[in-house]
């Protein structure tokens, strides 16, 4: 698996958050999440289509890397979700919807959605570590949520690293 450290741009750039989540996602190349094909996938250009957006030649649906994941048809920014998962995974006591609401900058009622949808997730024992697509066991990096150096006393987080790694394939 490529090592693709997490940068802070992640969490002020939406097209670094994507490219992030792309990278863990597809860490060998994309997969249709509709049929599973991973061949002959092109990125779709133009004004039409915001970036990140693909179309499968197999079964010619269109996809993104968010496709099949909890942050499937949100309305919030992919950057405030990755920091969000971040939040409630690197702190030992978690944070309430309240101080998301506050950090992130989004709605109390947002901020409730988002903190139940990851928490959930993060019990579903669906979540194996499988990734990818194919069945493809792939191990968890390291570097998903910190970067190097940057892990820290007792982050309980990286205890649970492997659950919130799976977040990203949800049913996929
Ligand atoms: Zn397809």
């Amino acid at each position: 698996m490529k090592k693709f450290s997490l940068d802070n741009l992640v969490f002020i750039d939406e097209e670094k958050a994507r490219q992030y989540l792309e990278n863990i996602r597809w860490p060998d190349g994309k997969a249709c999440p509709h049929c599973g094909n991973c061949d002959k996938i092109y990125a779709l250009k133009g004004k039409a289509h915001r970036p990140g957006v693909y179309k499968c030649a197999e079964c010619k649906k269109q996809f993104s890397v968010t496709v099949g994941t909890i942050f499937e048809r949100s309305h919030v920014p992919l950057r405030k979700w990755l920091l969000t998962v971040h939040l409630l995974c690197a702190s030992k006591k978690g944070h309430s919807a309240h101080q998301i609401h506050r950090m992130i900058g989004v709605t109390y009622k947002t901020a409730w959605f988002m903190c139940h949808r990851i928490r959930e997730a993060m019990k579903d024992p669906v979540f194996t570590r499988q990734l990818g697509g194919g069945g493809k066991v792939v191990e968890a990096d390291e570097t998903f949520w910190g970067g190097k150096g940057k892990k820290r006393k007792g982050a309980r987080g990286w205890d649970h690293k492997e659950e919130v790694f799976a977040l990203v394939e949800r049913d996929g």
